[in-house]
């Protein structure tokens, strides 16, 4: 049996290979620091798992509309236009099974064969498994280390723009960089966003994961709500990444054309989870409060510990729950040169499990600096001071 062409261009997450190395280990009787997770180890807030179970006893357990229940894509349209000061109305939201899956609708519903797509590398794998799975051209972008965050490299976006540029993958709030874009560089991507008439796939994934000031989001500067769909999630916020419940949200033929691949693709989101997610946005917020606060106290942790180990330097994002260490120095006194090799001897050496550079896209040529993923969202304090430790003590020895 043959599979078909396409699946031979279809990616997948390598960070789940680390993930299975990482249980090996444990299997075997290792103690794991398990930084490689971009999963959650905290609950559910109690008043979205009591409304889950309200919902499934009274009896919202069958098929629900497509585009999503009424309730909650107005519950949503209004908590996004308080946030970003947008002018969303229900028809602008289509509920789905999570935020992934608006990566590959947007690009089923609007682009074309041949197609070129701008898109963030390092970034969440999925983009360019997606785009070029649906027969588009994935054209990376890279970012650069600025004083206190990383930042795009505008210059080698507008070069890579041809006549066949048609979208814009933009997650500010970025997974693995912890990325921010400021006013200004908000403003100059609304420009280019403009200037080659782009639409925009806006993962907004983390946009409530955010410890100091406000997020602000590229869909509210002017002429950009008509441009952007915007992938919403209830997964970190709400810690609820098993749950499987977010949002695609935008132009209204944008989100009737996503609604008919919901029906093609799985009728609709789960139905007695949609009324959880209206009390996750309407009623009692202590929930999503003590959720940031839990990981606030782990970004300072590691983000201070790592920046003491020699040949580590490590910014402490405002948002996110992802730190992305530049470790060439580390790597270099430890006389390594492959990222897996290094990943690896980590693991075995100290139980410390995280993701390299290696699993967010394919690296580009002329790349210098060698960096790591460390997720902070599955690991506890202590065992951050513990794990983070041990890497220091390997890595000076
Ligand atoms: N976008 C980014 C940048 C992510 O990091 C993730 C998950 O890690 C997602 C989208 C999708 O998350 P979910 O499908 O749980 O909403």
């Amino acid at each position: 049996m043959n599979l078909a062409e396409r699946m031979s261009r279809l990616g997948t997450e390598t960070a789940f290979a680390v993930s299975a190395e990482a249980a090996a280990a444990i299997a075997q009787g290792h103690r794991v620091y398990p930084f490689h997770l971009g999963d959650m180890n905290i609950r559910t807030p109690d008043n979205m798992i009591e409304a889950a179970y309200k919902a499934m006893k009274d009896g919202k357990t069958g098929y629900c509309s497509n585009y999503g229940i009424a309730e909650l894509r107005q519950a949503l349209a209004e908590d996004i236009n308080r946030s970003h000061g947008t002018h969303y109305a229900m028809e602008n939201v289509a509920i789905q099974p999570g935020g992934k899956p608006v990566i590959g609708k947007f690009f089923l519903a609007l682009m074309n064969p041949g197609d070129e797509v701008l898109y963030p590398n390092p970034g969440y794998p999925i983009y360019e498994s997606q785009i070029e799975f649906n027969g588009g051209k994935a054209v990376p972008y890279g970012y650069t280390e600025g004083k206190e965050n990383f930042e795009m490299k505008m210059e080698e976006i507008e070069k890579a723009i041809t006549p066949k540029t048609k979208f814009l993958v933009f997650n500010d709030l970025q997974n693995p960089m912890g990325a921010e874009s400021s006013r200004a560089e908000l403003e100059k991507v609304a420009d280019l966003v403009r200037r080659h008439n782009l639409t925009v796939l806006c993962d907004e994934a983390y946009f409530d994961i955010r410890y100091e000031g406000k997020s602000q989001s590229l869909a509210s500067l002017p002429g950009m709500e008509e441009r952007c769909v915007i992938l919403y999630t209830f997964s970190k916020k709400f810690a609820m990444t098993g749950w499987r419940l977010g949002a695609a949200i935008g132009p209204k033929p944008i989100i009737d054309a996503i609604a008919k691949l919901n029906v093609n693709i799985e009728s609709c989101s789960n139905h007695y989870i949609q009324w959880a997610a209206i009390e996750g946005l309407t009623g009692d917020q202590s929930g999503p409060k003590k959720i940031i606060g839990i990981l606030k106290e782990r970004r300072d942790k590691a983000v201070e510990m790592l920046n003491n180990i020699d040949g580590i330097r490590c910014f402490s994002p405002n948002a996110t729950f992802y730190l992305f260490p530049n470790v060439t120095g580390a790597m270099k006194r430890k006389g390594f040169d492959s990222y897996e090799d290094f990943r690896r001897a980590a693991l075995k050496d100290t139980g410390v499990s995280f993701c390299s550079r290696l699993h967010f896209g394919r690296p580009q040529p002329g790349e210098q600096e060698a960096y790591i993923r460390f997720a902070y969202s599955g690991i506890n304090v202590a065992d951050i001071e513990e794990g983070i430790g041990k890497l220091k003590t390997w890595l000076e020895a």
